[in-house]
């Protein structure tokens, strides 16, 4: 039987835009993909998008800048992201973190062992487990992580891989221990929020175009029910 990993092997990007990958893309640095995590959670692509441009023409994101810039003019900047207040303050205290710490080279952080960093990440008031996980996917390769978003959540417990009530540690501990070694897990990670954007809706999905429906516990009794004499 044709496995999960072998199907989101085919899936394909073309036509997505993950803001997190656009910033790694024009600039290897860790501390300004921190900042586009931050941007882009719970707010969509063009918005988070447009508050970095805004950021790093008004206030420059590299640590120090942050850290010295007055709160007010980061919450301005980063206004069409939503939440400014909060993630002006998160931003900020992200950035005296980095520069106290690592005196502003978040490499220094990167370098160690993964789990030793993600531990230490998430000792940062304003970093989640989600946050951590998206920059340690695409910073340290050896790091077995995968972040899952809302996106990810619902793909995994319509597979069954999951059930209804799982948090986030239990569906990416499952995910990887169901990927690991078949398919690169930053590739998974955003295979799996394509199929959640484009197929695996809340409301209607469209289970008869998935590229995962052979697999897919949800598609499956779906498909008996839509057999079933009514
Ligand atoms: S087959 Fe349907 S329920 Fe299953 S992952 Fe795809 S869209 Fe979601």
């Amino acid at each position: 039987m044709v496995s999960l990993a072998e199907l989101l092997r085919s899936v394909n990007l073309g036509g997505e835009r993950f803001v997190v990958s656009s910033i790694r893309r024009r600039r290897r640095d860790p501390f300004k993909v921190l900042v586009g995590i931050v941007l882009s959670q719970n707010t969509s692509d063009a918005n988070a998008i447009e508050a970095y441009r805004r950021l790093e023409e008004r206030v420059g994101v590299e640590p120090r800048r942050l850290a010295e810039a007055p709160l007010e003019s980061i919450e301005d900047a980063v206004r069409p992201a939503g939440l400014y207040r909060r993630r002006a303050w998160v931003l900020k205290n992200l950035a005296a973190t980095v520069l106290e710490r690592y005196g502003g080279d978040l490499w220094r952080l990167l370098r160690r062992p993964w789990r030793e960093a993600r531990r230490e990440l998430l000792s940062i008031p304003g970093i989640g487990v989600k946050t951590a996980d998206v920059l340690l996917a695409n910073f340290v390769p050896e790091a077995e992580v995968l972040a899952v978003d809302t996106h990810i959540s619902r793909v995994a417990k319509r597979l069954g891989v999951v059930g209804p009530r799982a948090g986030y540690e239990e569906t990416s501990s499952r995910l990887i221990e169901l990927l690991r070694g078949k398919i690169d897990l930053l590739e998974a990670h955003l295979k799996l929020i394509a199929v959640g954007r484009r197929y695996c809706r809340p409301r209607r999905p469209r289970c008869g175009e998935c590229p995962l429906r052979e697999v897919c516990k949800y598609a499956a009794a779906r498909t008996v029910g839509d057999d079933a004499p009514r």
